[in-house]
């Protein structure tokens, strides 16, 4: 067996040459590895889909479930580093990647952030708003929480949702029975949290490497259509004053929660300029995508130069930007409209071969003076509807 850094030794740096081991390979992965192998960096990525799309651009794709515990053992022998680019990862596997090879990112915050139970009630306990919550076991539990925390409320399956998956938006007391036999099929834990009636809902990334050294990325304005995001926004239309507090909660919560890598902290915004997180992801954001263009450094890169215990890059913003999500309904018409793109658009396309409809399969990174303008240029493309807003 390949002997292994520990994660203990602050002072073990991962150089250019070595192999990173990504556990997972769709579009973060492709990133993540896009940047690395600019930085000399050779990648290794375990995926079930054959020709993944970070399996296109590593130097090797191993074809394996998630939970298949002998590919990730083959991911560790060939691997020096390993990082996930999602959070997932089977318990199991994350226990013997740990043992048997370097994994800087750890299992604990796996185990957080999977379960927003848990996730909640370790912010919360960190003295950081979030919306209150109730757990719910029986149908009683329910009626008893949408007494105490009123309606509307949002009931949330505790594992396993994500894009407004598992979701049900609670407004009068007869659609509970409905909501609670229709999300309790899925037999997880189930929560109820308060209905944040937020402003805007916005995101900041930090980036921690294993010597502790932290950083953050500029908070970005996220724009969800159908509970998928849209639009990111950067600089987001706030004041200062909520822009340092917001990066102030994500360096708290990458500091105690002994984050290496990065994590995307998302939160709602009150009309008062109240923050309260909502969730948080221990890898690379969607939200994040605009900082590929706009940057000095983007989100992959740094999370590869975090992961590796290198010296962390500027997060400096270096032109107002927007990002919006290509979809796969929207594939055949940014195609056909790729002469109309503003010179200033920056394309990503994923190398996904099926654009089945709200499937991500790219985004544009959409460059201009301010922001107004640049949702000006995504409006007159006319791909996602005429109004962004
Ligand atoms: P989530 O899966 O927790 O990110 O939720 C998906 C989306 O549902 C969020 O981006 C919000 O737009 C909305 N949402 C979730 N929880 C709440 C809440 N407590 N209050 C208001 N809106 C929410």
């Amino acid at each position: 067996m390949k002997r292994h850094p520990s994660v203990t030794d602050k002072s073990n740096v991962i150089q250019p040459g070595a192999t990173i081991g990504l556990l997972g390979g769709g579009q973060l992965g492709r990133m993540i590895a896009l940047a690395g192998r600019a930085m000399g960096y050779r990648f290794v990525t375990m995926d079930p889909t054959e020709d993944a799309p970070c399996g296109q651009v590593a130097d090797q794709q191993i074809v394996a479930a998630f939970e298949d515990v002998e590919g990730a053992r083959r991911l560790a022998e060939l691997s020096d580093v390993i990082s996930y680019e999602f959070e997932n990862v089977d318990a199991y596997v994350a226990e013997v990647l740990e043992q048997e090879a370097f994994v800087p990112q750890g299992s604990r915050l796996l185990s957080i952030t999977q379960n927003r139970i848990k996730e909640k009630s370790t912010i919360a306990s960190f003295g950081i708003p979030v919306a209150p919550f109730r757990v719910i076991g029986e149908f009683a539990d329910l009626e008893q929480a949408v007494a105490e925390l009123g309606l509307p409320a949002v009931m949330k399956t505790a594992t396993g949702g994500y894009d407004g998956k598992g979701q049900w938006v609670l407004k009068n007391t007869e659609e509970l029975r409905e909501a609670y036999d229709t999300l309790s099929q899925a037999g997880v834990e189930l929560i109820v949290e308060q209905f944040v009636p937020f402003e805007k809902e916005v995101s900041v990334i930090a980036a921690r490497n294993l010597s502790g050294e932290m950083v953050t990325f500029p908070m970005a304005e996220n724009i969800h259509r159908d509970n998928i995001l849209h639009l990111s926004i950067v600089p987001a239309r706030t004041t200062d004053d909520v822009r340092a507090e917001a990066e102030r909660i994500a360096k708290e919560i990458a500091e105690k929660l002994d984050v290496v890598g990065l994590i995307a902290v998302e939160m709602f915004l009150t009309r008062d300029g109240q923050l309260y997180v909502n969730e948080v992801a221990p890898r690379p954001h969607n939200s994040g995508h605009y900082t590929m263009d706009a940057c000095v450094t983007s989100q992959f890169e740094q999370h590869v130069l975090a992961v590796c215990n290198q010296r962390l890059g500027s997060t400096k913003l270096l032109t107002p930007v927007v990002m919006v999500n290509i979809l796969g309904e929207h594939v055949e018409p940014v195609l056909s409209k790729q002469d109309k793109l503003p010179a200033t658009a920056k394309l990503h396309l994923y190398g996904k071969q099926e654009a089945k409809a709200k499937r991500k399969m790219g985004h544009l990174n959409v460059l201009a003076d301010t922001v107004e303008e640049a949702i000006g240029m995504i409006e007159s493309l006319d791909i996602w509807g005429g109004k962004q807003e």
